[in-house]
């Protein structure tokens, strides 16, 4: 079934608006087997009826969101009524419960709202229990040769997501029935580029009957996407995972945060960190995780060196005869955020973010990091020069993943 999604809305693409109705409509059709063939954003006004004409003749199903507000830039209503070739009336039990709507909110129903009540002679009016503007469908035969169904849901998020799921789904089920038995898998990777996928493994992937394989590559990240049957997914993670198991981080979409909080969960054990360069970055991943007050303990966010001093009890000559960003600084300050804390494991990250302050042996971007547990302690040195957003980032999710490796 061609399922096409039609957004609405000039702020979708001022960008004052993220446009996330597609992201999440992608997911919902997808656990039911359906794929989303393409989605279209426009801006309010008139621009809806060529959308609607266009996906209408090539689609079997077109959904809208947005547009059937009582405002006058509202206009899904009547563009699918023109598109559709009939015309709008009201609807009885509609405007009763429009009516109805008002007077448990104690207020006057203003004239405005009453076109919300309009409809397509022939569609069907979907309710809308948490707000005015009821949704609208127009089954295939109304489209004439083209037989494509459409619905008109509203933009509001909390609207539109729980009239998706009682009138859109069940209706897009019984239209195109459920497709195959095909899912979708995200397994997470760290430590390794894309290209070392298309090195090793992409051969053997396109080997696997009816498997669909897709990358996202992000800081620090590749996400290696599986969507197939159950057993062409089962294909493809072996062979991924027979390359890559130690850099693979996630095989159900968990972020690498939530990772290392079950881990130390699992473990009983509790985490502390010394930041420099991070400005803190490691512990707010840490502390989005929920559950993560009973792991860690102390964010320790030492930028200067008399923090590092007054702090973690840094000797202050060995700031002076190795400098901050050094090996030996970054051990002593996950050592030092152990003892301090009392944590079973500390992570301490010491670098140069720039664009300012490289030397020739520590250029910009340079970055030790160091895990110290009660047995033993070893440090990393990257070099990360890609501008003070990703360095923090990359870093971040480079000392996460060393904690995640040795509690592992
Ligand atoms: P509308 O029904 O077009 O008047 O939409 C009203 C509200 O829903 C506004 O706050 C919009 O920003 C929001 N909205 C509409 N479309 C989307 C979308 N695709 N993604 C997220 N929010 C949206
Ligand atoms: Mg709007």
């Amino acid at each position: 079934m061609r399922i096409e999604i039609i957004n609405t809305g000039s702020e979708l693409l001022l960008g004052t608006t993220l446009n996330t109705h597609g992201a999440w409509m992608g997911l919902e059709l997808l656990d039911l087997g359906m794929r989303v063939e393409r989605q279209v954003t426009v801006p309010d006004g008139d621009a809806i009826i060529s959308a609607l004409e266009e996906a209408m003749g090539r689609s079997d199903a077109v959904i809208v969101t947005g547009g059937i507000g009582p405002t006058s830039d509202d206009i899904s209503r009547e563009a699918a009524a023109q598109v559709l070739g009939v015309d709008l009336i009201y609807d009885e039990a509609a405007l009763r419960s429009l009516e109805a709507f008002f007077e448990a909110l104690g207020k006057p129903m203003a004239e405005a709202n009453k076109k919300q009540a309009l409809n397509p002679v022939g569609a069907d009016i979907l309710p809308n229990p948490h707000g005015t503007a009821p949704g609208i469908y127009a089954p295939p035969r109304m489209s004439g040769d083209r037989l494509c169904a459409l619905f008109l849901l509203p933009g509001p998020p909390s609207e539109m997501k729980p009239m998706f799921r009682a009138e859109v789904l069940p209706r897009l089920r019984s239209l195109g029935g459920v497709e195959g038995d095909y899912q979708m898998e995200l397994l997470r990777f760290t430590g390794i580029g894309e290209s070392d996928f298309h090195a090793q493994i992409d051969v053997e992937l396109e080997k696997i009957n009816d498997l669909e394989v897709g990358y996202c590559a992000r800081p620090s990240e590749v996400d290696l996407r599986l969507i197939g049957s159950q057993s062409a997914i089962s294909q493809g993670k072996e062979i991924a995972l027979a390359s890559f198991s130690e850099e693979c981080f996630s095989i159900d979409g968990e972020d690498l945060e939530a990772v290392v909080v079950r881990l130390l969960t699992e473990q009983g054990k509790k985490l502390a960190l010394a930041e420099s360069c991070t400005g803190g970055r490691i512990a707010s991943r840490v502390t989005d995780v929920s559950g993560s007050s009973a792991v860690f303990t102390h964010g320790f966010t030492t930028y200067a060196d008399e923090a590092k001093i007054s702090m973690l009890d840094i000797p202050s000559e060995l700031l002076k005869s190795h400098g901050a960003v050094s090996e030996e600084v970054a051990l002593a300050m996950a050592e030092g955020a152990l003892i301090k804390s009392g944590a079973d494991i500390a992570a301490s990250v010491t670098g140069i973010a720039g664009p300012t302050g490289g030397t020739d042996d520590k250029p910009v971007g340079t970055v030790w990091i160091a895990i110290a547990t009660t047995e033993k302690s070893f440090a990393v040195q990257r070099c990360y020069k890609r501008g003070r957003e990703l360095f923090k980032q990359m870093t971040s999710q480079t000392a996460l993943n060393l904690l995640r490796k040795s509690l592992s």
